[in-house]
């Protein structure tokens, strides 16, 4: 069974450890390198990307992260989680750190304000039993992606699940739903790699 831990600096870390386990995968949160190290795959949750960058270099976790992510960890984004995971960022703030991962260019609140946050049906590649719903909040969506990228769904036009090789973001939440169908498709991965 896969050891998943979920990034637990900021955001909707419980949310993500309940799903994981309703996944069959053993979910633990994740502070300090030392617990980074211990785990097969990670899940960085929703939340705020300004907030979560800042205490990521607080707590001594952005070079580690960034090791992991180029040694082929498997992670997943979700939403805030996506932002970090963008190679390049639009609108974000100025001393705004993302770790990278994929190559893409992800723009930061696309979707509108908070009060302008939304559910839709989404339909997603390689996962069966109809479209998921998505759960927008603040989210951003991926303006563009690299040759390497496997864009997974689209909602409205726009790009909301990408992954490339053991990489995974969604613009949205699965986390907040109680179909863990999204995160059943992460512990596969994980799993295809152990
Ligand atoms: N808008 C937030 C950010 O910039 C993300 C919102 C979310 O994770 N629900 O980090």
């Amino acid at each position: 069974t896969p050891v998943i831990g979920v990034l637990a600096l900021q955001g909707d870390v419980r949310e993500h450890l309940i799903a994981l386990a309703a996944a069959d995968a053993v979910a633990r949160p994740v502070r300090r390198p030392e617990e980074l190290a211990e785990v097969d795959a990670l899940v960085i949750p929703g939340g705020e990307s300004t907030t979560m960058s800042k205490l990521a270099v607080l707590f001594g976790m952005l070079e580690p992260l960034r090791e992991r992510l180029a040694s082929g960890l498997p992670v997943y984004g979700t939403c805030a989680g996506m932002i970090m995971l963008a190679d390049k960022l639009l609108d974000g703030r100025e001393d705004q750190e993302t770790l990278g991962g994929i190559d893409m260019i992800v723009r930061r609140n696309a979707f509108g304000r908070q009060n302008e946050s939304f559910e839709a049906k989404v339909d997603f590649a390689g996962i069966e039993g109809g479209p998921v719903e998505g759960v927008f909040i603040r989210a951003p969506w991926v303006e563009s992606v690299g040759a390497s990228a496997e864009v997974l769904a689209t909602y409205d036009g726009h790009t909301v699940a990408v992954r490339q090789g053991n990489v995974l973001a969604t613009s949205f939440h699965p986390e907040l739903t109680g179909d863990v169908r999204v995160h059943a498709y992460f512990v596969d991965m994980v799993r295809a790699g152990l």
